[in-house]
């Protein structure tokens, strides 16, 4: 018989928006005529952040925009270099390769990077929108928010997966979904988590301790996801939540961890945002749709909110 299940890569996925970041790349022309500047700062020795940067050079510059790696031998050094790139008017972008301190130090520099800059949306105010489910910065509904670019990266993922219903309107499209992702770091889990549950899902969001239920109430009767506890972890309430769900998200940053199969329902849809895959590849006997990695649409969401930093930017200043 005819396999039913099918494995999506990222770069499917990440194709499918080159013609619309092209074309507003070319639109920039006549303020932006070498194309925008991004800038990325590398001050750590980890290979997975060198070949991250690797992939987002060749992105940038097979789509029209300038990148810059700024290595920073001596991480000490690194808070100067981010306030040089802030006051610099040819910058547009600025991102930085974590974990520099791999410390609550690492959060204080997130928050240095300008706002107006910060492509990878890791400013506070991005995460205070995201959690209250606000989508734009001014007023006037003019200038739009920007999100985390990982978790966004999981939402562009499963708009192509067609788990977001587009039959339903915009912002209630999870409606009936149920989904688990495994992991709850402020960097994507549990902003991640909280964007699914906005849209209207019921997200069961797992991490070393706990287990939460992420939901905007009984007929979505809330504007923004409430948390509820649903107890201390156990493998035994993972594979109830796993078999109640028809998406399992993992982010386990570890290279043993497999999720069992034998968890998973049979037609689940399967992404995977760790850099260690977290599924074993038992997984697509019983997956109906399997993403083994995220990273490369990561990157485009990168340069989608890199365009949208300079059109509020343009906006704001009149042009
Ligand atoms: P982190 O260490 O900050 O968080 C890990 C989370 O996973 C925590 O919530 C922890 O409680 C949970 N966890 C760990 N082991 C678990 C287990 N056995 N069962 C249940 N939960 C468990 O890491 P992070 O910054 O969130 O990154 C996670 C992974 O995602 C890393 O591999 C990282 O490289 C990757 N990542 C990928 C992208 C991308 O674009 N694809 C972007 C950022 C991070």
């Amino acid at each position: 018989a005819l396999k039913p299940g099918s494995t999506i890569l990222a770069s499917t996925v990440a194709n499918n928006f080159g013609e619309e970041i092209i074309k507003k790349v070319d639109s920039l022309k006549s303020s932006l005529p070498n194309g925008p500047l991004l800038v990325g700062f590398l001050a750590n020795n980890d290979p997975a952040a060198e070949m991250y940067a690797t992939w987002t050079k060749k992105s940038c510059e097979s789509m029209g925009f300038r990148y810059e790696l700024r290595r920073v031998e001596d991480r000490d050094f690194l808070e100067e270099a981010i306030i040089e790139a802030n006051r610099d008017d040819s910058v547009n972008g600025i991102m930085v390769y974590y974990p520099v301190f791999g410390n609550a130090q690492d959060q204080y520099l997130q928050q240095v990077v300008s706002r107006e800059k910060d492509v990878e949306g890791l400013n506070h105010v991005y995460y205070q929108n995201l959690y209250h489910n606000i989508r734009f910065l001014d007023s006037n509904n003019e200038l739009k928010s920007i999100l985390p670019c990982t978790p966004l990266a999981v939402v562009k993922i499963m708009e192509y997966l067609k788990i977001y219903n587009t039959l339903l309107p915009e912002g209630n499209r999870l409606y009936g979904r149920k989904c688990v992702v495994i992991n709850r770091s402020e960097i994507v889990g549990r902003p991640l988590a909280a964007l699914l549950a906005n849209d209207g899902a019921t997200v069961y969001s797992v991490d070393v301790n706990n287990i939460q239920k992420f939901t905007r109430g009984e007929g979505l009767k809330f504007t923004k996801h409430h948390v509820e506890d649903l107890g201390p972890y156990s493998e035994d309430l993972l594979k109830k939540c796993c078999q109640d769900s028809d998406v399992i998200i993992t982010g386990v940053p570890s290279e043993s961890y497999k999720i069992p199969t034998e968890y998973i329902k049979d037609g689940t849809s399967c992404i995977n945002f760790s850099s260690f895959r977290n599924f074993d590849d038992s997984v697509k006997t019983k997956a109906s749709l399997y993403v083994p990695m995220t990273g490369k649409v990561t990157i485009v969401m990168l340069l989608r909110n890199m365009l949208r930093l300079i059109e509020n930017n343009q906006k704001l200043h009149g042009k």
